[in-house]
């Protein structure tokens, strides 16, 4: 350092003091690296186009002001940024090439640059560290996580899986006794090679003698000829619309003598969403002779039961029910047709004293009789006769006017009076006769409101026969 002295403006001489930097400067630059590996300060000078540097290198044993770098050829390296005027922090590399992180500044009052640096590798060695850290943990929990809810996942498959295998069993386990207990067969109808599929049970009622793989013209054989189309357009129809079918048919016998049988099936798609050529039909078939046979004896029955309900069992006549709903639908129909209507109440005349003299069994006999005469004389087509309880009996005649059923009634009066029937409990004639009520009338619109009055009516009228001394018809006409 030199400092020129004055005395005021008179200089005096000069101050002239030589440091020397490798015993001041560079061991206070070193002191700057404690602790570091790869730290290093650089006081470095241009010398044309070349960077020299001045205090002894770390990592290079080389003279001071020896060329360090090029400032043409090593444009990269951070002592030759800093002579560019880059200031701050730097990256780049230095002259061993390595990465370096360096600070750059220049040196007051000096041509020098002081260039520290340290490699990248050690500045960010701690955060490198910590990262691998975190990253390993981050890995390690989520493989874990992805371990243990694969390991779950499969332990959740596999029981589900345990509790559909068992359930499967169950439900096979159940179709099998199923099958045997309702004697039901299964098929499929593949439509693309035309083939039927048979379960043996299926075989079993369709006779096929342990054959389970039926063409369509296989299948025909088992059935009688005019029932092939009604069966090929039912399953057309599942087949087009994915509807549910039931078809019946009877099979073909093979022997004469055998007994026809009738065999169900219920058909439907395999899969309703599939349409294509690929689609089977499949479905359920079932022998139901014996069922259609049970069915028919209870229809007959039913059918008996309901004759027998509306029967009078003495007389063979309808009884009092069957009067009920046939006078209530006659009423209905005369109203609808404009037509009259007329009902004959008929009662016996001194049957008690019938009964009394001859005994209960002959008076039975007795209204066997008289039923039967009845009967007999009334044959025009929607004519009725019914044995309303007792001794009296009621005969209904649509489309009928009060002349004609008076007609009617002195007919029957005179019928049963020529029978002769012995009964010397009457008085008068000595033997059976009957008195008969008449009424007739032809209802209006305005009548469907009402029951039908035409039996009180006509019991008036009775009461008038018997009280005018028995044996003969009255009539009550509408008010
Ligand atoms: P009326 O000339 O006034 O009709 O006198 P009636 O004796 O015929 O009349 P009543 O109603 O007093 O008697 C009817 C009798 O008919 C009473 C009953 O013993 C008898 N009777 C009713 N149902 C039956 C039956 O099913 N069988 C027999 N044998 N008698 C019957
Ligand atoms: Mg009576
Ligand atoms: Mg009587």
């Amino acid at each position: 350092m030199l400092t020129p002295l004055y005395d005021g403006l008179q200089p005096l001489g000069a101050l002239w003091m030589v440091v020397d930097l490798r015993a001041n400067l560079f061991p206070l630059l070193n002191a700057i690296q404690q602790g570091s590996a790869t730290a290093e300060s650089m006081l470095l000078q241009r010398e044309g186009s070349d960077v020299v540097h001045i205090n002894p290198l770390r990592h290079r044993i080389s003279q001071p002001l020896e060329r360090l770098a090029s400032m043409e050829q090593d444009n990269d390296l951070v002592a030759v940024q800093a002579f560019a005027g880059i200031r701050g922090v730097l990256y780049g590399p230095d002259y061993r090439r390595h990465q370096v992180l360096a600070a750059s500044g220049v040196v007051p009052d000096s041509p020098w640059l002081l260039v520290s640096k340290i490699d990248v590798t050690e500045a960010f060695a701690h955060d490198q560290r910590k990262e691998g850290v975190f990253l390993g943990l981050l890995i390690g929990v989520s493989a874990f996580l992805m371990l243990s809810t694969v390991l779950y996942w499969i332990w959740l498959t596999g029981k589900r899986e345990h509790v559909l295998k068992l359930e499967l069993e169950n439900h096979m386990r159940w179709l099998e006794r199923a099958q045997k207990t309702a004697l039901l067969g299964f098929f499929s109808i593949d439509w693309s090679n035309q083939k039927i599929a048979l379960s043996p049970m299926a075989a079993e009622i369709l006779g096929t003698q342990g054959l389970q793989q039926l063409t369509f013209s296989d299948f025909a054989r088992y059935l009688p000829p005019e029932q092939i189309k009604p069966i090929l357009r039912k399953l057309l129809e599942v087949r087009r619309h994915g509807t549910v079918q039931k078809i019946e048919f009877d099979l073909r016998t093979q022997h004469q003598q055998a007994q026809i049988r009738t065999v169900e099936c219920w058909c439907e798609m395999e899969d309703v969403a599939v349409y294509d050529q690929t689609a089977k039909i499949i479905g359920t078939i079932q022998d139901i002779t014996q069922r259609k046979a049970t069915d028919q004896a209870l229809e007959q029955y039913r059918n008996l039961l309901e004759h027998q309900v509306r029967k009078d069992s003495l007389t063979g006549l309808s009884n009092r029910r069957a009067l009920d709903e046939e006078l209530d639908r006659a009423w209905r129909h005369a109203i609808r047709e404009n037509q009259p209507l007329a009902v004959l109440v008929i009662d016996i005349d001194h049957f008690k004293g019938y009964n009394d003299h001859y005994g209960h069994l002959q008076g039975d006999v007795c209204l066997q009789q008289v039923a039967q005469v009845l009967e007999q004389h009334v044959q025009r087509g929607h004519d009725h006769v019914f044995r309303f309880g007792g001794e009296e009996f009621v005969v209904l005649l649509p489309n009928t006017t009060l002349s004609q059923a008076q007609q009617m009634a002195a007919h029957l009066c005179q019928t049963v009076q020529m029978q002769s029937i012995e009964n010397e409990a009457a008085p008068e004639s000595q033997v059976v006769t009957i008195s008969v009520g008449v009424a007739s009338m032809t209802p209006t619109k305005s009548d469907s409101l009402r029951a039908c009055p035409l039996m009180e009516m006509a019991d008036t009228a009775l009461y008038q026969a018997k009280s005018a001394g028995r044996n003969q018809v009255c009539v009550q006409r509408p008010d």
